[in-house]
């Protein structure tokens, strides 16, 4: 049976629930996803859950999901999405305190698969201690990678739904229908941060913050590479295999 993820508990945070508790798994998985922005990790994320049973938890959705909710000005939350929208990290006070929020999505019996964090090494050291508090473990850091022009093609042609949150791209996968997402009929737009000058700043951010974290994941013995070329199902495969070798030992 393919898993249920009602993503509520994790968009909303607080006192918010799930509407749907996961359904029982074989195996629990506790998951990082890294790689650059236009890697697809946000794709495998979501194929990874269905095949996995986890979760996909992506910190930039829960950034996004709250633009729809305008923040006072000043707030953590207006500074968060003016960063954002420039395409800069968002300071690790407000992620962290966003992540800590949310505390409850890393304990569910169903796992996790984290999307978009950390991206510093001291979001990384701050996983790690709460994890530990909760004696839990990462089976595994999976990191794509894919070169930089390959990156940049991705993201300044890619279009997204923002109902129902479906991925286009304007010359390798457009929608039928210019500008309409094929799925909801929502009006597909152009990320603010996909952007020609916010791309230059998410790679700069991705190459100074986060790419150190590999060699963090590495010493632990949990870094797994994965080539992020070629279509969704391809690296998916790739990424199982991986998985099925390295953890299950199969
Ligand atoms: P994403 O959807 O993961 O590409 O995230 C979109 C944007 O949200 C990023 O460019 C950052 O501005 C912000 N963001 C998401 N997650 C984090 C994080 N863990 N640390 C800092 N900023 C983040």
């Amino acid at each position: 049976m393919t898993p249920v993820h009602d993503r509520t508990a994790w968009l909303q945070g607080g006192k918010a629930v799930c509407l749907q508790p996961p359904t029982r798994v074989d195996r629990i998985w506790r998951l990082v996803l890294l790689g650059p922005p236009g890697s697809g990790k946000g794709t495998q994320a979501e194929l990874l859950a269905h095949s996995l049973g986890a979760c996909a938890l992506s910190t930039g959705d829960v950034f996004r999901a709250a633009r729809g909710h305008p923040a006072p000005p000043g707030s953590a939350m207006a500074v968060a999405q003016e960063q954002m929208a420039r395409g800069e990290l968002v300071t690790d006070n407000s992620v962290l305190a966003l992540i800590r929020e949310r505390g409850r999505c890393l304990r569910c019996s169903g796992g996790f698969m984290l999307d978009g964090f950390p991206r510093t090494l001291a979001q990384a050291e701050a996983i790690d201690a709460l994890l530990v508090a909760e004696n839990l473990q990462l089976d595994a850091v999976v990191s794509y990678e894919l070169p930089t022009p390959e990156i940049i093609a991705r993201l300044s042609g890619r279009r997204t739904c923002p109902a129902c949150k479906s991925v286009f791209h304007v010359e390798t996968c457009p929608p039928k229908r210019e500008a309409v997402c094929d799925r909801c009929g929502g009006a597909l737009v152009q990320r603010e941060d996909d952007r020609p000058e916010a791309i230059q700043v998410r790679l700069e951010a991705y190459q100074s913050a986060t790419v150190p974290l590999a060699a963090h994941y590495q010493k632990k013995g949990l870094l797994f590479p994965i080539s992020a070329a070629g279509l969704p199902a391809e690296i998916l495969a790739r990424t199982l295999d991986a998985l099925a070798i390295r953890v299950l030992g199969l």
